[in-house]
């Protein structure tokens, strides 16, 4: 289900209220502006970047999954690299269990408190920058499982950047989720843990 941020309406803007009546802040989901667009279309035309897109392009075209299999999820993870899937397009063919080598934790399956500790330790041990992809309910949330032995959603201990539903999503779900990772990554959105201001 998608979800749907609630603007405020316009008189609680601080802008709209300093007497601001630009389309931006009247009607800010308008989408880029015609100046904008002209000039996005001139950089593709002219193959014109910055380092700081170039560099954004390649993470995103080149992230390496670390895999944290736990439950029934994963079973949905591990097919993404098969023929049907095929995660090898975006350039992540390399699903490794080596967070050294990894920039991408998958965290699919309920996590116990006795798991909590080893999922972070991975995490710490992943180089900058990394993303998390907190995938199924009981990863997100702990789903059905809300007892003590559960981890009541897995960031509370590493900060997740997207979180897929479903008990279990299907793979084509989890398939969402990483591009959309990719978009944010292309757009320049700090990951998760810069936002949140924790977990160097
Ligand atoms: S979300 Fe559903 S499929 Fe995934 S680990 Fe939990 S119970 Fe299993």
């Amino acid at each position: 289900m998608a979800l749907t941020r609630r603007l405020p309406v316009i008189s609680d803007r601080p802008l709209a209220k300093a007497g601001l009546k630009s389309e931006r802040v009247l009607w800010p989901a308008r989408g880029p502006g015609v100046f904008e667009q002209e000039v996005a279309s001139i950089e593709d035309a002219l193959g014109l970047t910055t380092v700081g897109k170039a560099v954004a392009w390649a993470q995103s075209s080149s992230v390496w999954p670390d895999t944290f299999g736990l439950a029934c999820c994963a079973i949905e993870m591990m097919s993404i690299v098969s023929s049907r899937y095929d995660i090898a397009r975006f350039g992540m063919e390399r699903f490794s269990s080596s967070p050294r080598q990894a920039d991408l934790l998958i965290v699919s399956g309920r996590v116990t408190h006795k798991m909590a500790a080893p999922l972070r330790q991975v995490y710490d041990q992943m180089l900058e920058p990394k993303w998390v992809i907190a995938m199924g309910a009981c990863a997100s949330s702990g789903g059905m499982f809300n007892n003590y032995t559960v981890l009541q959603g897995v960031d509370k201990i590493v900060p997740v950047d997207i979180h897929v539903p479903g008990c279990p999503p299907r793979p084509e779900a989890l398939m969402e989720g990483i591009i959309r990772l990719h978009e944010k990554i292309r757009a320049g959105v700090p990951p998760a843990y810069e936002i949140r201001g924790v977990a160097q």
